[in-house]
């Protein structure tokens, strides 16, 4: 046998060596190892509309297979040039305004890449995204955070105005957001837009939960209010529009100015995205209106089932307005903090969450978790019934 040998070599790079598995895969992981209902990672149970997965398999076989251009095939910049017209009256020029990526996250990633020199100041809002911070840090940027709470996530003014200097290049705005499921007011958009061109900088808008706003809300984008087209960043995914998480194809609109550098940098991430994903998603951007309101209605529906459902077992549903997910806080009966909570609900009751917690970088002593409400009807009301039975087995005082 050969003598295993101590290889010494320099550190990786601290930023990503230092961090954890995400929690979506980790709770991910702990629903399969439990055999648990996963309400926690955001991706429906079901698939995406079937014309537009039948025209994927067909240009499979029947289209090019190499290396699409590296913006994107022209049907789909078409088409995301189309819908911002379509919903937002955003007029825009397919070919030098409209990039395809892998996904939201790489046009993320891109994004950041481009714009950010190290240094640079950046505002975002807690809770946040998973890929927020490690990709801001890796540009060098200094993250200035403004925190927003349960049950009712009011930006306050103050801390949003002192969160913008003169050394601000961007703000990162998710718009539904993820996991609070707040749908960001006009009036809300135009005082952050307001500090965006006080102090001369740009918007990055995360807004793939676009189209997935309830109870008669409509999605403004930032792009679409008082100087602040040339200013803005829009990235949306096919993953969430379209039911399709899995085939990771996003877009970003910009001016050309923005939109020059994040291509380069997207020429060196992943260069292009499958051409066939990008054809079919091309269609679906075109589908009717009938469409977006039945996605609308759909999760809605869900949306209600859930959390009807949770707020007869106890817990304290937080109101919901857009994206996959809702809130629940169990603050009434149990004072574990949330990412045990959530531990124990995969392992004793077989339903798995996300602990609000996971979503800030400063320390919250939260009470609350995220379901994803994405799931089949049965889904949800086998997760509401594994709580209703573990309920009805704690002691009185305990429950929810
Ligand atoms: N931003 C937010 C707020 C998300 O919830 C997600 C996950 N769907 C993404 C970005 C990543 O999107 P994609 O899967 O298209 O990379
Ligand atoms: N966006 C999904 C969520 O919030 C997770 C996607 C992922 O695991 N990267 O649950």
């Amino acid at each position: 046998m050969m003598a295993l040998e101590y290889v010494c070599m320099k550190p990786t790079n601290s930023i990503y060596s230092g961090l954890p598995t995400t929690i979506f895969e980790t709770m991910s992981q702990l629903a399969r190892e439990y055999d648990a209902i996963n309400l926690g990672q955001g991706f429906p149970d079901t698939d995406g509309p079937e014309d537009i997965r039948r025209l994927a398999a067909d240009a499979l076989m029947s289209r090019s297979n190499q290396y699409p251009p590296m913006a994107g095939v022209p049907e789909l910049r078409q088409a995301v040039a189309r819908a911002n017209g379509r919903f937002y009256g955003v007029d825009v020029d397919w070919r030098t305004e409209v990039l395809v990526t892998s996904g939201a996250t790489e046009a993320l990633s891109d994004t950041i890449a481009a714009l950010i020199e190290p240094g640079d100041e950046v505002v975002l809002f807690e809770p946040l995204y998973d890929c927020y911070l490690p990709l801001l840090r890796r540009a060098g940027a200094v993250p200035r955070l403004v925190r927003l709470d349960p049950p009712d996530w009011q930006i306050d003014p103050e801390a949003l105005a002192a969160a913008f200097t003169p050394r601000t290049k961007a703000v990162l705005v998710n718009d539904p957001l993820n996991p609070a499921a707040k749908a960001l007011t006009t009036r809300e958009l135009s005082v952050i837009a307001s500090h965006v061109i006080a102090n001369d900088a740009m918007a990055i808008c995360d807004e793939v939960y676009e189209h997935i706003v309830f109870d008669g809300r409509t999605h403004t984008t930032m792009m679409s209010l008082p100087g602040m087209r040339e200013r803005t960043v829009r990235i949306g995914s096919a993953g969430k529009t379209l039911s399709l998480t899995g085939w990771k194809v996003g877009y970003v609109t910009a001016t050309a100015r923005l939109l020059e550098p994040i291509a380069k940098a997207h020429q060196y991430t992943t260069f292009t995205t499958p051409p066939n994903l990008q054809l079919a998603v091309a269609a679906g951007l075109d589908k009717p209106d009938a469409y977006f309101h039945e996605l609308v209605r759909d999760l809605e529906q869900k949306r209600n089932r859930l959390s009807n459902g949770l707020a007869r077992l106890g817990f304290d549903v937080l109101e919901a307005a857009g994206s996959y997910f809702l809130v629940a806080g169990y603050g009434s009966s149990s004072d574990e903090p949330d990412t045990i909570f959530a531990r124990r609900m995969t392992v004793d009751v077989g339903v798995t969450t996300i602990p609000l917690s996971a979503f800030y970088e400063t320390p919250v002593s939260s009470r609350y978790v995220r379901f994803c409400f994405s799931k089949r009807d049965d889904v949800l009301d086998a997760a509401i019934e594994r709580l209703a039975s573990w309920r009805d087995h704690q002691p009185a005082r305990a429950r929810l």
